[in-house]
């Protein structure tokens, strides 16, 4: 595709934040941090060539052909750029309005379709999720998934094979041991997710568990709602919207001093709500305040009056979940962490915050890409001969076992929380 010319018009179509694109000064400094760049060194799969797309589309210099679509569908929504930017530029708001547009505007293929329809009308929803899956947990007591997996289609041995163990008894728990929390103890939530709480569980009970091990007062909601984030990154953000004032509503109530997510995707969508909900004088206070109360677990356990440790000699590597690193800007406190544990030996991967290819519902919806990007993953954990890598995001967790499985790895994947009950042991 020729690149549209950058003369500034105004715009006719409601793209983006369109005030939002100027920020951009076209430098190109992004382009090295941008995965789909680094994989097809196309100039508009990078996020200048992206941004030069919303504004041409913004100021009806070009139609949304499904070429223009496909640059955009392609974009991992990792926010790579966000980090490498010098100018702050907020891709990650840009991306999010032109999916809503894309998803407005263009007729996808019924394959993909199809795909997009099963991810949003399920995946959501724990309860459907959890009733869809009770059929496979049975054929994994039995023993039978590989056999299942030999006679499904493609794609469904492709979503088949992201899915971690789920017979009882596969994920560790800390023991539930807590000391009486100080009068003066912070209170802390945990946003049990959607997905996380069907298939990776123990990560939400584990995070609940050590903050009580280390002092807080653990409070609980029920039932926990979506975030929203998979409808952000999908372009519904009408139905991000709903999601957003349940949970405000829910967390405001709970009246946590901290807020807690095991997925770091809910932990940033949640940072997010007072801009998603700042023009709804109803919410956007509420809002504002809920999303200034989001913490990560590794600072919390940093912080804690009591945090208790034995030795647990192992090598481990550690992956920088894209929304904790680059949308929370966490980064060193995990590793301190799990420097503090006596035996951990760390040692850092090449490229350890490039996108696995997880990033929500990416690997389902653009399973090349999202391959390409795992075996990248996966070569750079392999070199450093650890045992473990510790990450904290559920679907980087799927992502990264399912490549280092194909491989016949011995590596293990293992979110924080659930090293950390490990380590305890
Ligand atoms: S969000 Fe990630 S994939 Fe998308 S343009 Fe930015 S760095 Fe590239
Ligand atoms: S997004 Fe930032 S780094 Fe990338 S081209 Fe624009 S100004 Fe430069």
């Amino acid at each position: 595709m020729a690149e549209p010319s950058v003369t500034s018009s105004n715009p006719v179509r409601d793209v983006c934040d369109y005030e939002l694109l100027f920020d951009c000064v076209h430098c190109g400094l992004c382009a090295e941090a941008c995965p789909t760049y680094i994989v097809t060194r196309c100039e508009m799969d990078s996020p200048r060539g992206r941004i030069y797309l919303m504004k041409s589309l913004a100021e009806g210099r070009i139609e949304l052909a499904d070429d223009a679509a496909r640059h955009l569908d392609l974009c991992l929504g990792c926010r790579g750029c966000e980090t490498a930017c010098p100018s702050g530029v907020h891709y990650g708001r840009l991306i999010e309005g032109a999916r809503a547009f894309v998803e407005q505007e263009h007729r996808r293929g019924l394959v993909d379709r199809v795909k997009r329809g099963a991810v949003s009308a399920i995946f959501p929803y724990p309860n459907r999720l959890q009733t869809l899956l009770a059929p496979l947990k049975l054929v994994e007591c039995l023993g039978l998934r590989s056999a299942l997996r030999a006679v499904m289609p493609r794609t469904i041995r492709d979503w088949l094979d992201l899915l971690p163990p789920l017979e009882p008894g596969s994920r560790p728990l800390a023991s539930g041991t807590t000391i009486a929390p100080r009068a003066d103890a912070s209170t802390v939530v945990v946003h049990h997710g959607c997905v996380t709480q069907v298939v990776a569980n123990s990560e939400n009970l584990n995070t609940e568990r050590l903050l009580a091990a280390a002092g807080y007062r653990v409070v609980q909601i029920e039932p926990t709602s979506c975030c929203g984030a998979l409808d952000l990154h999908s372009g519904n953000a009408a139905r991000a919207g709903n999601f957003a004032r349940t949970n405000v509503r829910a967390l405001k109530n709970s009246g946590a001093d901290a807020i807690v997510s095991a997925a770091s995707g809910c932990s940033v969508a949640i940072a997010e709500y007072g801009e998603l909900l700042k023009d709804e004088p109803e919410f956007s206070e509420d809002a504002r305040a809920v999303s200034s109360r989001v913490r990560d677990l590794s600072a919390l356990l940093l912080d804690a009056p009591a945090n208790p440790k034995r030795e647990f000699r192992c090598r481990v590597t550690y992956h920088d979940a894209c929304h904790l690193a680059h949308g929370l800007g966490v980064r060193e406190a995990p590793r301190k962490l799990l420097a503090s544990i006596p035996g951990v030996e760390i040692v850092e991967m090449p490229e350890s915050d490039l996108c696995c290819g997880s990033a929500g519902s990416y690997n389902l919806t653009e399973p090349a890409m999202a391959r390409e990007l795992a075996r990248r993953k996966a070569d750079n954990i392999v070199a450093t001969n650890a045992e473990y890598v510790v990450l904290a995001n559920p679907g980087c967790e799927f992502q990264i076992a399912a490549e280092l499985r194909r491989r016949g790895s011995k590596i293990k994947v293992v979110h924080l929380a659930d090293f950390l009950a490990i380590a305890s042991q």
